[in-house]
């Protein structure tokens, strides 16, 4: 059995790549709660990438564990891909769901329906200690609307309907998100390097 890391301090994400490598036979995951603490680098990287990469690098160092980490956000075609790696902290408050997804609908107000246009974007890293470092990237189509609906999931998803679908990623039920999420694809793209450890 293989220990791998989840690092992650955002409990919606910890859920859902929990529920997603549950069903992998032969590692043991294991979260931050698991393992002694260590402080939390500040995400000041440029793209979803670099922040995965850091987050992993540093939890892989802090613990001799191999680390999973993901950075992700929402990219609003209309906003010229903001919020982006600046998602959880849009409204000045890091991680206030509730006040992120508010300034978003704000600023579309006058964004016709033809152009809210949007993907979620997910960076996952995996880092052995003293050995590989690996970066894959997810996405998940959809649009804005202009009103929440929905209480599944975490951040924006009460306001992302994803392509093919008229309900919200927060209606959706956590299999039918788990399938097509930009965190399923990052973490299936994932699978085979973590197979190799
Ligand atoms: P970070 O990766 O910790 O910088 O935060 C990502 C932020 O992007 C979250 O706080 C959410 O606001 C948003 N986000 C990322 N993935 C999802 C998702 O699956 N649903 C809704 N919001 C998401």
């Amino acid at each position: 059995m293989t220990r791998v890391l989840l690092a992650t301090r955002n409990p919606g994400k910890l859920v859902e790549l929990r529920r997603m490598l549950s069903g992998v036979d032969g590692f043991e995951v294991v979260g931050l709660a698991d393992v002694p603490e260590f402080p939390d680098a500040p995400e000041t990287g440029a793209t979803f990438a670099e922040n995965a990469l850091a987050k992993a690098r540093d939890a892989a160092r802090e613990t001799g564990l191999p680390s999973v980490a993901d950075d992700s956000g929402l990219t609003v075609d209309a906003l010229n891909g903001m919020p982006g790696v600046l998602s959880a902290r849009w409204s000045g408050r890091h991680g206030d769901d509730r006040a992120n997804l508010d300034l978003l609908l704000g600023q579309l107000t006058d964004v016709p329906d033809e152009r809210r246009g949007a993907a979620f974007v997910c960076a996952a890293a995996l880092v052995v200690p003293g050995g590989q470092e690996t970066v894959v990237h997810g996405e998940w189509l959809g649009r804005i609307v202009r009103a929440p609906r929905g209480t599944n999931g975490f951040g924006y998803d009460p306001v992302f309907v994803p392509e093919g679908d008229e309900r919200t990623s927060a209606e959706l039920d956590p299999a039918e998100k788990d399938a097509a999420s930009h965190r399923a694809r990052a973490l299936a793209a994932l699978l085979p390097h973590l197979r190799e450890i």
